[in-house]
């Protein structure tokens, strides 16, 4: 399975209000506050464009774009959930 890529990962400093969320739910440590208490980037090669900080800012404050034509895999074995439809 190809791995999704990071095109560009943005920070808009003026937006970020330090509240550190993106640095909590950032599973790969790739952000870190500085000495402004503004989220920055320190490890964006190990970004693997999850997204999770970009929804969790409340200031939307980060943009995660991801390589053109990528997109998150299905999950194996997905049921389509509905009203089961009647046997009779
Ligand atoms: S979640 Fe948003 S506002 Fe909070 S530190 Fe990160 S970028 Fe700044
Ligand atoms: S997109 Fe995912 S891996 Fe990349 S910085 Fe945000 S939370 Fe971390």
């Amino acid at each position: 399975m190809a791995r999704i890529k990071l095109k560009e990962l943005r920070i808009e400093r003026l937006w970020c209000k330090g509240c550190g969320i993106c640095v909590a739910f950032c599973p790969t440590r790739v952000l870190e506050m500085d000495a402004g208490d503004k989220a920055v980037a320190v490890r964006v090669e190990d970004c693997t464009a999850c997204g999770r900080c970009a929804l969790r800012c409340p200031d939307l404050a980060i943009t995660v774009e991801k390589e053109e034509g990528q997109k998150k895999p299905e999950r194996k074995g997905a049921v389509r959930r509905g009203v089961p439809r009647s046997t009779d």
